[in-house]
């Protein structure tokens, strides 16, 4: 049984912004934003990284990037665009270990990758 931080946000058992919130999926701001709008997209099923995403888990992928395109919308980022990362396991960066993807955005943003 997983139990990662961001379990204990879903289960409201230590706060976060909340900016959105499905039977799929929740998505949190980021605590530590790296741009002006920083937010998680996570998905409530319990999958650790993408190493362990399955075919059956197609749909929550789509539902991923579709909340992605809604919030480009709602905040009019749909035009300048946006960055959207998920970082797997130790040496890709990832630190909680609960699928979730990133959604970077509201400036210019740098074009390296590591
Ligand atoms: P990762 O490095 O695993 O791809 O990303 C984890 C992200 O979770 C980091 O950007 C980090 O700032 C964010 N994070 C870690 N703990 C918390 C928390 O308690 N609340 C929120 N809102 N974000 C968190």
């Amino acid at each position: 049984m997983s139990n990662t931080i961001f379990h204990k946000i879903m289960a409201r058992e230590i706060p976060a912004t909340i900016e959105l919130e499905n039977d799929v999926l929740i998505v949190i701001r980021d605590i530590n934003p790296q741009a002006p709008f920083h937010c998680l997209i996570i998905p409530k099923k319990t999958i650790r990284s993408i190493q362990e995403l399955q075919s059956e888990d197609a749909h929550i992928l789509m539902e991923m990037m579709s909340v992605a395109q809604a919030l480009a919308l709602k905040y009019g980022f749909d035009s300048q665009g946006y960055r959207l990362v998920m970082n797997c396991e130790e040496w890709g960066g990832q630190t909680v270990f609960q699928l979730h993807m990133h959604m970077l955005a509201g400036k210019q943003l740098s074009g390296g990758f590591a």
